[in-house]
């Protein structure tokens, strides 16, 4: 799933666990993306991405089995729930942001193709239903996810406009005929590691944004 989709979960969860901060939340449904940029830059996970790369289609995730396995996205959700329940003594914060955690890998298997680990190095068959492999149907998969977010969250205008604007920002990932950044990064795929990374920072920033925009989602604002 893209950057804005894993963020705009965060709204979701919210919705559900109001008197949850959304900060946190935010970090939580991005955290394992966080640790494949940092193992991706110091090699020990591996992504390849093809010299004549065009679309997502192009882009390889090899080996990723600490940041986007099941069995250690699990692992992560655990230690932060434990760590918020024990450190800050909210254990309800702490089910949300695990809930958050996991919604990241849930929403990957949902759409990538098979490459998501249920335990590593079992060599069992890995999850992903193979959307990302047409990537026209991953756009609109993409825009339907954000609309989805959007209704659940009984969001405002400047929601859905804003979700649906910056899932197309990405077009060009998705469309062969429509050259973007992705023309620099084909076959450094260091620099896609890095580029997803400020990617995600974007991303949950836009999303801050248009929670700030919204009166239904934090009970303190609407008082
Ligand atoms: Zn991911």
């Amino acid at each position: 799933m893209n950057s804005i989709n894993h963020a705009a979960t965060a709204l979701v969860v919210k919705r559900f666990a109001p008197g949850v901060p959304f900060v946190p939340l935010l970090i939580s449904v991005q955290l394992i993306e966080f640790i494949w940029v940092g193992l991706n830059l110091i090699g020990v996970e591996r992504t390849q991405f093809d010299a004549d790369a065009t679309t997502i289609a192009d882009m390889h995730l090899v080996h990723m089995p600490f940041s986007h396995s099941i069995a250690f996205t699990m692992l992560w959700a655990a230690i932060a729930w434990i760590v918020v329940a024990a450190v800050w003594k909210q254990p309800k914060w702490g089910f949300a942001i695990a809930v958050g955690i996991m919604s990241h890998i849930i929403l990957d298997a949902l759409i990538h193709v098979p490459d998501v680990e249920i335990i590593p190095f079992l060599g069992w068959p890995e999850l992903g239903t193979g959307i990302y492999g047409i990537p026209l149907l991953a756009l609109a998969v993409e825009l339907a996810y954000g609309v989805f977010v959007w209704w659940i969250v009984r969001g405002n205008m400047t929601m859905l406009i804003g979700l649906c604007l910056l899932n197309l920002s990405s077009i060009s990932f998705y469309v062969t005929a429509i050259a973007g950044p992705e023309v620099m990064l084909a076959g450094h795929p260091d620099w896609l590691a890095m580029f997803i990374g400020g990617h995600i920072v974007i991303g949950l920033a836009a999303v801050y944004w248009i929670y700030t925009r919204q009166d239904n989602l934090d009970p303190m604002a609407a008082q």
